[in-house]
């Protein structure tokens, strides 16, 4: 054993088996490594408008108080989404990221003994925050893509501590029914935690009622997450926050860094909330490439996973990596799923209009040369 080998076996059991996470290919990494200059990336359900202008306004103002900590409870930003979604401020965490706040849940909940129960094809992050803590994942085979309830609900044992569901599903899109998800949360048992993961909420509430708020005040075992990252432009500010009862809310408040936010990002996420006509367009935008993307997967005959986020993925019916290569040598960075147990797929961001248009232009020509 030579000595680099041996900090390895320093690290805790669960970080010695861990594999990172594998972020979408940033735009200028692939412009140095391929001397391209119009690259295009539709890989990491970011938004194609970019901020609101009343969050970039919100950024402009708040530089001078840069060199202050900035308010660690997040105390306005969090009265604003209180009044928002009808919570009381104590049931809000915020987080850098909704990742933070999965990492704080299985930080506060988790111990080696423990179990976690996910579905096959779900978000990355989930393992990985497991390990991480040394418990055990028990990862469900998916039906039809998605998360089978049924199956996990068998899956639960006593020993099952934290269940992650992801609503809608990334990378597959696949969304489960109020209802079904309402009954799997009744039937826990409440020795479990149950993380509903809504990163995906506001591309799904223009078109279906989603009522997981209301279920807070019968599960105290509920954590609902959601983001600034996705539908409102922000991904690289990292804000999240927590819907939960105030019990669970004290609990992570415990292990959460004293400013785990930053004053841009809490300034631009409250401007964020309040600007409603560029939600409103990013919902449009979405729906309208979701319709532009899956005709031109069509045209080309091939099958996609229909999907409810900002996001789909299109079955190649051949391995995925190589026409991801092919595509980045074209200036188009999309998402491999092989990670996700899904080889034959790539997950496709939806971008703008002419986005999605040189994309298609990109596969068609790929898969002509194949
Ligand atoms: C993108 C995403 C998140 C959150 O990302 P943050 O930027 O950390 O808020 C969480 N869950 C799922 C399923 C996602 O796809």
């Amino acid at each position: 054993m030579n000595n680099t080998d041996k900090i390895y076996n320093l690290a805790v059991a669960g970080v010695q088996q861990l594999i990172p996470y594998k972020a979408g290919k940033p735009i200028e990494e692939l412009e140095r490594e391929l001397g391209l200059t119009q690259v295009i990336k539709l890989a990491s359900n970011e938004n194609p408008l970019g901020p609101g202008k009343k969050a970039l306004t919100a950024i402009q103002a708040a530089l001078p108080l840069l060199a202050l900590y900035p308010d660690g409870s997040g105390f306005t930003l969090k009265q604003a989404l209180a009044e928002k979604y009808a919570v009381d401020v104590s049931q809000i965490t915020l987080g850098n990221g909704s990742n933070e706040i999965l990492e704080l849940v299985a930080r506060a909940f988790l111990t080696p003994e423990h179990e976690v129960v996910f579905s096959q094809h779900a978000f990355a992050v989930y393992p990985i925050v497991t390990q991480a803590v040394g418990a055990t994942a028990v990862v469900v085979p998916a039906l039809n893509y998605g998360h089978d309830l049924d199956a996990m609900l068998q899956a639960v044992n006593a020993k099952t501590r934290l269940v992650f569901i992801a609503n809608p599903n990334n990378p597959t899109g696949t969304l489960l029914s109020q209802a079904s998800l309402e009954r799997f949360i009744n039937a826990l048992p409440d020795t479990c935690v149950c993380v509903l993961d809504e990163a995906y909420f506001e591309f799904v509430s223009s078109v279906e009622s989603i009522n997981s708020i209301d279920w807070l005040k019968k599960f105290p075992n509920l954590l609902i997450t959601r983001t600034f990252s996705k539908a409102y432009g922000l991904a690289g500010l990292r804000m999240g926050y927590g819907l939960s009862s105030p019990e669970m809310a004290d609990i992570l408040n415990r292990v959460r860094q004293p400013f785990n936010n930053n004053t841009l990002a809490l300034v631009a996420a409250e401007a964020a909330l309040g600007d409603d006509e560029h939600l409103q367009q990013t919902i449009t935008i979405n729906a309208l490439g979701m319709q532009q993307l899956t005709n031109g997967f069509k045209n080309l005959g091939l099958e996609w996973i229909p999907s409810a986020g900002n996001f789909v993925s299109v079955d190649l019916k051949q391995a995925g990596q190589p026409i991801y290569e092919a595509l980045l040598r074209k200036g188009v960075i999309v998402r491999p799923i092989g990670n996700y147990e899904l080889p034959h797929h790539l997950r496709i961001s939806i971008g703008t209009a002419a986005e999605n248009q040189l994309f298609l232009q990109a596969l068609t020509e790929t898969l002509a040369d194949v």
